[in-house]
């Protein structure tokens, strides 16, 4: 490139012409995947600590692309949100993960995460609605998960909604736990059902005293305030032992299951390992 201004200049719009364009394929891919049916919920097991038990699955979106295969949310959650296409991605994991959730037992409950996007959607409440009574699944076996930027934006009618979707009977859990700015006022605003650790906490237990610290001092805060902890992305036994000694109440992570496919949730239940 050339050294003076103009041509660093134009070297810089063509580098964003190219962001700019891969962006606008991304999108017009996922538009086309939304109608084409590539999208799919895979879940993953959730269990008691004391018990050992699954006591849930956590419905993870992934994207079933013909020519790039199976593609994690990171890729294309973002794209979504901004174009408002996760409104339409997030009622189809609702739907999938309450419809799934039926043919369980019935003491297993069902996490679905929502998108701060779907908040700003006036059809949230509605969505819901229509996913448990099309599924006929009981509002008290779903848990939706949001996180501390829910409650950053347009509080007051993020709270509405929140004590709605509560009144009808569903689970609100706090995700990320303790990776925002002021995540303990966000406890006071509304009465979470669940805490779910980061795991970036969990991953660090056995090499960082901190990180142990704040783990008992969330779990402790969770038996304080009747809040179930539930402790992400467990890897291994020195963890678990550590989370059971703390008194977390449940753990979700890769020492038990990675996330797949609802044709795979009856050998999830039948084996308490599973790579
Ligand atoms: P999240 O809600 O915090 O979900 C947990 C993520 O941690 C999942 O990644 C899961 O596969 C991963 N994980 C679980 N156990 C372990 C472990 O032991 N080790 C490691 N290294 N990772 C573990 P995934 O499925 O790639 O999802 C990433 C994020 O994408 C989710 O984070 C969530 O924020 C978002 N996401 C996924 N599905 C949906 C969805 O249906 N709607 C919305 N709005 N967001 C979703
Ligand atoms: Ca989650
Ligand atoms: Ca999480
Ligand atoms: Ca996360």
């Amino acid at each position: 490139a050339k050294a003076d201004g103009r041509g660093t200049y134009r070297f810089f719009e063509t580098g964003m012409d190219a962001r700019a364009q891969a962006r606008r394929l991304l999108e017009m891919d996922l538009r086309a995947a939304v109608q084409r049916d590539e999208f799919q919920a895979y879940y993953q097991p959730i269990r008691d600590v004391a018990s050992g038990r699954v006591v849930a699955f956590e419905a993870l979106l992934r994207w079933n692309h013909p020519q790039r295969g199976l593609i994690a949310p990171i890729s294309f959650i973002p794209l979504a949100e901004e174009t408002g296409l996760i409104v339409q991605l997030g009622e189809f994991v609702l739907r999938s993960a309450c419809t799934d959730a039926t043919s369980w037992p019935d003491d297993i409950d069902v996490a679905v995460n929502l998108s701060p996007v779907q908040f700003k959607s006036p059809n949230l409440i509605a969505s819901v609605t229509s996913a448990l009574a099309a599924s006929g699944l009981s509002a008290n076996r779903l848990e939706l998960e949001i996180t501390e930027s829910v409650l950053l934006q347009n509080s007051e009618a993020t709270l509405t909604t929140l004590h709605e979707l509560r009144a009808m009977g569903v689970r609100i859990s706090l995700d990320d736990f303790g990776t925002g700015y002021s995540s303990l006022s966000y406890l006071r605003s509304f009465p979470f059902d669940k805490i779910k650790i980061d795991r970036s906490f969990v991953s660090e237990l056995a090499t960082r005293e901190d990180s142990m610290a704040i783990i008992r001092a969330v779990t402790g805060l969770g038996r304080s305030l009747g809040i179930v902890t539930t402790a992400e992305g467990v890897e291994n036994d020195a963890q678990l032992e550590l989370l059971r000694r703390e008194g977390c109440t449940q753990a979700q992570g890769y020492l038990f299951s990675k996330p797949r496919p609802a044709s795979d949730v009856a050998m999830m239940l039948e084996r308490p390992r599973l790579r």
